[in-house]
């Protein structure tokens, strides 16, 4: 049998399917299918007619100038984000409608309306304005989840200045890093953040990453922790000092739809932070678009999304997208096991929040914690529930649907990047037919394909490389000040498409199923096998809540399979149990795909953004040294796996 190098074996199949409730339905934005329709016909009228939503300075001339592989979207159009994601609400009821319902973790709370958060906002353009920021500068932000965070991004996109967020629970290092990268001369920080019931000195980490560092100019200091922090005369400055002397109205820039909103550097779970560069009117429309659509949102929803504004999903979730649509959006300062495992539930059932918009590892971990702490609480308020970041196995979606969404909630699970800016394939909730641990279809005007290393489509059922044809509206423009490595990375392993780097399957009904990276496909005798299947096999065990697969050198078989398991609550190792498991894969897929090696363990490494750090722990099991860790967004994670690996090893399988 010859193998293509680039296919990927699939064997895990799931059958199970889930209509939208015609209750859902009734009420849903979109009930059938014109909008995909209405796209495929023409994509740019489809963007064309989305944009006009919005207010524009200028109108554009041409939707999408496209030579491959730079992508301007609007050309000639003039708008400014944060007039679309408050001015513009300004003029009606919106105007004192919640634009944030915040709680920090000690429980205190603040609701900012519409008006509240544009004077904020404008207030602190002003205050950027008077520390020298002008359009196109760079300005670093390292928050924690406070009301600040989006006051910040907003005050930079009035003035045109391009910001750069850094995740608060990020070194000092990854700080440096960045800052240097974006030639930034203006970081604004906390003294602290609550983190599980622990304070997390921010100032302080900020004062070690730019202590050699010339290029900053300014410190702006939010007070939030009340720690005594020292404050550099000159070069840092308290925020709440620089607001009441600012100037409350601050004129918009005009910016061009082409001109860069931000740039973002992606975790570096597979190497060297790239400067994700973003557009603005693309962007714009494209988030604001896919968030109104794929969480069908309403102006009564309270709309929750837990990820971290540190990360892409909270810029384009929680910040742009939602604020876009008018909406109310729900931000949480801490973490979800804080004071105990219910706090998720605890908010949810306080505030009625109606959307939930969380993470795989969020739910496995809410898995483990066990069913006792969501049923303390009454859920009933959620009537739609999202997922992003991972695949998300079969399990786990069904644990969601059932536990959290009370059987009633359809499940939208999105797969998108850091690079793609907007969700790209995900079921619209009134619309599509669900099928656990599948993210469905393209969004409307969307074009995805499952391709081999030749760009040629694969079958269906045939696992290859996903694709995305053509250029969608929130496309990254570039990696900053790098566009050979952008061409390089996205756009040259397959001629004229973008290259995700994920692999996937398209099944007999046009469905996707995300199969992992394609760097994570383990060659076992000549069967290319993704990580995500072996992982779920493992996960519909009833003991274990999630659950790790590399790969690692075989005299034989070329590699073979290692899994690391964490149980759910209550459960603990035994032989039987690892015998039992191994069985278990081999029901569920097949005896290919049975590890030679399982080893039961606390818990798994994760990236700072959660996910599996397969990557680290592969390498260090097949013994190969991680080659130059200063390439690594994190190099004290290497020696976190080797840690943890010793430890799990140790224990014996
Ligand atoms: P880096 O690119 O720095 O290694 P990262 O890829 O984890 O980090 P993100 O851009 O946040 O950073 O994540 C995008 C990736 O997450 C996708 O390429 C895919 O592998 C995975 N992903 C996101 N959503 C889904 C989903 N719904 N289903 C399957 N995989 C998903
Ligand atoms: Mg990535």
């Amino acid at each position: 049998m010859v193998v293509s190098s680039a296919t990927i074996d699939s064997l895990l199949k799931e059958k199970e399917q889930y209509p939208p409730s015609a209750a859902f339905r009734k009420k849903a934005l979109t009930k059938d299918d014109a909008l995909g329709r209405d796209a495929a016909k023409d994509p740019e009228a489809f963007w064309a007619r989305m944009a006009k939503d919005f207010t524009w300075i200028a109108p554009w001339s041409k939707v999408l100038e496209w030579t491959p592989p730079f992508a301007k979207w609007f050309v000639g159009g003039r708008l400014n984000v944060s007039v679309n994601c408050l001015d513009r609400h300004l003029a009606g009821p919106r105007r004192n409608k919640a634009a944030i319902v915040w709680e920090g973790e000690p429980g205190d709370r603040r609701v900012l309306t519409y008006h509240d958060l544009w004077r904020e906002v404008n207030r602190f353009a002003n205050v950027l304005k008077g520390l020298g920021v002008k359009r196109g500068d760079r300005v670093t932000i390292y928050l924690p989840m406070i009301p600040e965070l989006p006051v910040a991004l907003l005050a930079c996109a009035r003035i045109g200045a391009i910001h750069s967020v850094i995740f608060g629970g990020f070194s000092a290092r990854a700080i440096r890093d960045r800052m240097e990268d974006a030639e930034s001369h203006l970081i604004i920080t906390a003294d602290g953040g609550n983190r599980r019931g622990a304070v997390l000195p921010l100032k302080k980490i900020v004062d070690e990453a730019i202590a050699d560092l010339d290029l900053v100019q300014h410190v702006v200091v939010f007070r939030r922790a009340g720690l005594d922090v020292p404050m550099r005369e000159g070069r840092d400055h308290w925020w709440h000092e620089l607001m009441a002397e600012a100037l409350p109205v601050c004129e918009p820039e005009a910016m061009e739809a082409t001109d860069p909103l931000f740039i973002l550097y992606t975790s570096g779970t597979t190497g060297k932070p790239k400067g994700i560069q973003h557009s603005t009117g693309g962007y714009l429309v494209g988030v604001a678009t896919t968030t109104k659509y794929v969480f069908d949102l309403k102006d009564e929803d309270l709309y929750w999304c837990t990820a971290d504004i540190g990360w892409v999903t909270g810029h384009s979730y929680i910040v742009y997208g939602p604020l876009a649509n008018g909406a109310t959006v729900f931000m949480y300062e801490g973490a979800p096991d804080w004071p105990e495992p219910d706090r998720f539930w605890r908010m949810v059932e306080e505030y009625q929040i109606t959307i939930l918009y969380t993470a795989p590892t969020a739910i496995r971990a809410f898995m483990r914690w066990g069913d006792e702490f969501p049923k303390r609480h009454d859920l009933s308020s959620l009537r739609l529930l999202g997922t992003v970041g991972e695949p998300i196995n079969p399990e786990a979606w069904r644990w969601y649907q059932k536990t959290i969404g009370g059987g009633r909630c359809p499940i939208v699970d999105t797969w998108w990047q850091t690079e793609t800016g907007m969700i790209l394939i995900t079921p619209l909730p009134g619309v599509t037919t669900t099928k656990p641990g599948s993210a469905t279809r393209p969004f409307p005007g969307i074009e995805a394909e499952v391709v081999d290393e030749n760009g040629l489509p694969v079958p269906s059922n045939k696992g290859g490389y996903l694709v995305i044809r053509k250029p969608w509206p929130a496309m990254l423009q570039t990696l900053y000040h790098d566009p050979e490595r952008y061409q390089k990375v996205y756009w040259s392993q397959v001629a004229g498409k973008y290259f995700t780097g994920d692999g996937a399957r398209v099944d007999e009904d046009g469905y996707f199923w995300l199969m992992g990276r394609i760097d994570d496909v383990i060659n076992v005798a000549g069967h290319r096998i993704g990580t995500m299947e072996v992982e779920s096999a493992l996960v519909s065990h009833e003991k274990v809540a999630e659950a790790a697969v590399v790969g690692k050198p075989h005299p034989i078989k070329g590699q073979s399979l290692v899994a690391y398991v964490v149980l759910k609550r209550g459960h603990t190792r035994s032989d039987g149990l690892t015998k039992d498991l191994q069985k278990h894969v081999r029901e569920v897929i097949g005896p290919i795909a049975v590890p030679d090696d399982l080893y039961i363990t606390e818990k798994l490494p994760k990236t700072r953004s959660g996910k599996i750090m397969r990557r680290v722990i592969r390498s260090l099991v097949s013994g190969q040294e991680i080659g130059d860790t200063t390439t690594l967004e994190d190099p004290g994670a290497v020696d976190e796996v080797r840690k943890w690996l010793a430890e799990v090893q140790g224990t014996g399988s």
